[in-house]
């Protein structure tokens, strides 16, 4: 069991003001595995202070100076990637194999994608020819607030840490109560790695506590959010006060649109990426439309696909899906599972309760609905877990029309053979991103959405502009 009460700030770890334990719990075990404790306004405040007096030093840091220390967080990385795998094993439930393989790794490659963005990237430049003497200057916005969930967890911290560090401001990060320890273990490399006191600053805590310090903080100027969109609402709303800048990188209720013409792995490759990390990604392609000609087969392939994923403990290794993060998640999954039943879809594979052979942990059966009708509460709300809804169409107008209906734009997915039809898809449908064949999109693109998905950009050139203000700048000599 580890205990780990204490907080990092102004490049020291800290006790907290006032200690306030919280258990985090092993999904697979459904035993504690650590104790953190939960911050207050106290530390919330030394946090920000600390990150304001930190932040004039930092902004003239010379770029090369900053993209050194960022470099140096890498080779921490390196040295203690293991210790980072294991941590987000334990704490959310993902199978060692897995925190190694995909979610660990998501500190290097944004990292380095993030480097080579900056590399090319222009602090000030002339407006145009047209206007010789106007220059548009970017300069770091100043302290901000980092606030992370649970489910990708160390994919979001260096979405948010790396490009806010690039771009010279300073940092307070909070990241999920239900997975803190890996967010500690990065603190530790920034510590390792140099970055200079009040630079980033950690402080766990509860979206009411110190998550809802940061949005209404007064020295904090903006607010970078990844989580419900519950609480993406809440924020803009807290944030609205200070007039912060907010980024929210929110739900999703990803469409993947089959046509009959789709090649062969196509179902098999949609079912798998929707259990992937036991259906907890917000990207994750959770409606599966498919052209009337192929439906019957896809649903056989989808059932089949969904009956051979293997469910496991987190501990073990191996090629399976772990549990799910927590109690109350599972039991609304459990939840959308009868909702399905109730409201007449067709369950082919999976459904209510734990898998056999289990009897405790958080864990869920890989679960397909086959015949799902648009407006169905498992066709329309997130569930955020392996539970995947299949809805037959008939022409492309419907498949759009579908998909586009839903209060999310995050991730939409096409796979057809005919490569014009890809293009119009790909443009009639309403997402920040779009996905075709199984293809994913290209190092250094963004990763955001639209409507209640969010809007912010993270990655590549646009991740380090959201840290940004531009400035406008008459009269150059
Ligand atoms: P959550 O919204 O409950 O919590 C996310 C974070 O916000 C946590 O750190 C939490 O403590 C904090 N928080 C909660 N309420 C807050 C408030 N009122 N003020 C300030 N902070 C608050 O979400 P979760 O359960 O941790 O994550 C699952 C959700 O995140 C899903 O809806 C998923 O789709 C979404 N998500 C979106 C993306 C994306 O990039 N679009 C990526 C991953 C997860």
């Amino acid at each position: 069991m580890i205990t780990r009460r204490d907080f990092y700030i102004n490049g020291r770890w800290t006790a907290p003001a006032a200690p306030r334990d919280c258990a985090v719990i092993d999904p697979s075990t459904e035993e504690p595995c650590a104790v953190i404790s939960l911050g207050d306004q106290a530390d919330t405040d030394a946090a920000v202070a600390a990150a304001k007096a930190a932040f004039p030093a930092w902004a003239a840091t010379p770029p090369a100076t900053r993209r050194a220390a960022v470099v140096r967080i890498l080779e921490q990385y390196e040295a203690r990637k293991e210790d980072l795998a294991r941590a987000i094993s334990i704490e959310m439930g993902s199978p060692i194999d897995h925190a190694r393989g995909s979610q660990a790794p998501c500190l290097p490659w944004h990292l380095t994608n993030f480097l080579t963005a900056f590399d090319a990237f222009e602090w000030i430049k002339p407006l145009g020819p047209h206007a010789p003497d106007t220059m548009i200057a970017q300069e770091p916005i100043g302290v901000v607030g980092l606030i992370t969930p649970w489910n990708w967890p160390m994919n979001q911290i260096a979405l948010k840490v790396i490009p806010a560090l690039l771009a010279g401001c300073t940092c307070v990060l909070k990241p999920s109560e239900e997975s803190p320890l890996n967010a500690m273990i990065f603190a530790e490399f920034c510590h390792d790695a140099g970055i200079p006191p009040g630079v980033f600053n950690l402080v766990n805590g509860d979206g009411a506590g110190v998550g809802a310090q940061l949005t209404t903080h007064p020295d904090v100027a903006m607010i970078s959010f990844t989580g419900s969109t519950r609480a993406g609402k809440a924020i803009s709303k807290a944030a609205a006060e200070t007039l912060k800048r907010v980024m929210l990188e929110l739900g999703g209720k990803g469409a993947n649109v089959v046509f009959a013409d789709a090649d062969d792995k196509a179902v098999e490759r949609g079912v798998r990426h929707m259990m992937d990390n036991s259906g907890q990604s917000c990207n994750a392609p959770s409606r599966m439309l498919v052209q009337r000609p192929a439906y019957d087969r896809a649903v056989a392939i989808a059932a089949q696909v969904a009956q051979s994923i293997q469910v496991g403990s987190a501990h073990d290794e191996g090629d399976h899906i772990g549990p799910v993060v927590n109690k109350r998640q599972w039991d609304q999954i459990q939840g959308y599972i009868q909702k399905g039943i109730d409201e007449g879809a067709r369950l082919v594979a999976g459904g209510p309760g734990l898998p056999e052979g289990f009897n405790r942990g958080f864990y869920v059966k890989p679960t397909v609905f086959a015949d799902v009708t648009p407006g169905m509460t498992i066709e329309k709300e997130e569930i955020f877990g392996p539970v995947l809804a299949m809805i037959p169409f008939d022409t492309e107008e419907e498949a759009v029309a579908i998909a586009n209906d839903s209060p999310y734009g995050l991730t939409h997915y096409v796979q057809t053979q005919d490569g014009a039809r890809a293009n119009r898809m790909a443009l009639a449908l309403k997402a920040g991103m779009i996905q075709m064949n199984g293809r994913s999109r290209g190092a250094g693109a963004f990763f955001g959405g639209v409507k209640m998905s969010g809007r912010a950009r993270e990655g590549g050139v646009w991740g380090i502009e959201e840290f940004l203000e531009s400035k406008a700048i008459g009269g150059w000599a």
